[in-house]
């Protein structure tokens, strides 16, 4: 019997091996360090990632969530924003940016994609506008941007903040080449292993421009300390780790390559792909898309997804069951958002990561094509 190929969805040891020899060489000076926790290691990360999203300041701290969690409690603090204030978020994203919402005490307003980008809609935004509203968050969902332009003109015309889910956009930039995670007053970032910029465990990152705000999540993430056993707010343990800041700041050098390939690889896809009814990703004239995942619509999608599986190519669903749709989140199970489900119901993830070859990846074209 003939062999089939085997194409992984994403191989994370893969991704991370070509980088092995530098994380080694930083482990065995962290080691010979013997520093653990808030050192030189993430100060200098928080420097790197600052610059290369171009802000100001970037905060290192624990996680995605907890990086979005830390700026709705600082604006809080600040008297930005108060309990029960509501917050805009997409009905189409990870259940984690709405919980970084409803864990603030804030309530989220869930409002529909547009039916090309699959992130939230600035005209349904617009709509969703009541005296109680206060900020909006906008997730770069998949890897590409936001209409940021849109949405941050709705926000000076109501007053609103702006706060970036930037967890799956690491380097997606718009027009001018701004990037993700200075296009708004604060951004949350996820190095989750699996993200285009993973550490090897969980870590996070926010950033801004804004000096307040910055501080006050400095102190926050740590316990609310700004000094030493003396503490300013009732704070958290929400620090990044110094050996993730590490072995991130290694990672951080090869990102730009990375996200090049996986544009090739779109490209490929996007070039190649021919079958009937398969609905491709529409790359937004107003920034550039980074692909963290290369989503495809398909009337068929259980189908397809089976079919593939047989010839030995793995893909994934982001996401099976829409936040709305979640039992955590029961209250609004009965809400339709119809352009949310549609996705949700046909939405294939293909295999997508810098380190798949152009062989893996016409194997995949090939095998799709030939669907029926
Ligand atoms: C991964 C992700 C998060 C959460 O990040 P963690 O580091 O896993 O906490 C938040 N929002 C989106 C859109 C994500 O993809």
């Amino acid at each position: 019997m003939k062999s089939i190929m085997q194409v992984k969805f994403l191989d994370l040891k893969k991704v991370n091996e070509p980088y092995f020899p530098d994380l080694m060489a930083a482990t065995q000076k962290f080691l010979e360090k013997g520093w653990y926790i808030l050192g030189d290691e993430v100060t200098a990360f928080e420097k790197d990632y600052a610059a290369f999203c171009g802000t100001h300041y970037c905060a290192g701290v624990s996680n995605g969530l907890d990086a979005l969690r830390l700026i709705f409690e600082a604006y809080k603090l600040l008297n930005k924003l108060k309990e029960g204030d509501e917050v805009i978020v997409p009905a189409n994203t990870y259940i984690a940016s709405i919980l970084s919402v409803t864990q603030s005490r804030l309530v989220p307003v869930l409002v529909e994609p547009h039916p090309d980008t699959y992130n939230i809609d600035p005209q349904r935004v617009e709509v969703a506008i009541t005296a109680k509203t206060k900020a909006i968050l906008a997730v770069h969902l998949y890897g590409q941007l936001a209409d940021m332009d849109a949405l941050n003109q709705i926000a000076v015309k109501h007053e609103l903040l702006v706060i970036e889910d930037a967890a799956q956009s690491h380097g997606a930039s718009n027009k001018n080449g701004k990037v993700a995670g200075n296009l708004s007053n604060a951004a949350g970032h996820s190095f989750y292993p699996g993200k285009n910029l993973g550490a090897l465990g969980d870590a996070g990152a926010v950033t801004t421009n804004d000096v307040e705000l910055y501080e006050t999540i400095c102190a926050l993430r740590n316990y609310g300390s700004h000094k030493k056993y003396y503490n300013l707010y009732e704070g958290y343990n929400m620090r990044l780790d110094e050996i993730q800041a590490a072995w991130l700041r290694i990672r951080l050098l090869g990102l730009e390559a990375e996200t090049t390939r996986r544009r090739e690889i779109a490209q490929m896809y996007s070039s190649g792909l021919v079958l009937p009814e398969l609905k491709l990703p529409v790359e937004a004239n107003y920034g550039k898309h980074v692909y963290h995942i290369y989503p495809v619509l398909h009337p068929h999608r259980n189908e397809l997804q089976k079919y593939l599986e047989s010839k030995g190519i793995q893909t994934m669903i982001h996401y099976p069951l829409p936040p709305h749709k979640q039992q955590a989140f029961s209250q609004w199970n009965h809400l339709a958002f119809p352009i949310t489900e549609n996705i949700h119901l046909h939405e294939l993830s293909l295999p997508m990561s810098p380190v798949h070859t152009d062989e893996e990846i016409n194997y995949v074209i090939e095998a799709i094509n030939n669907f029926k």
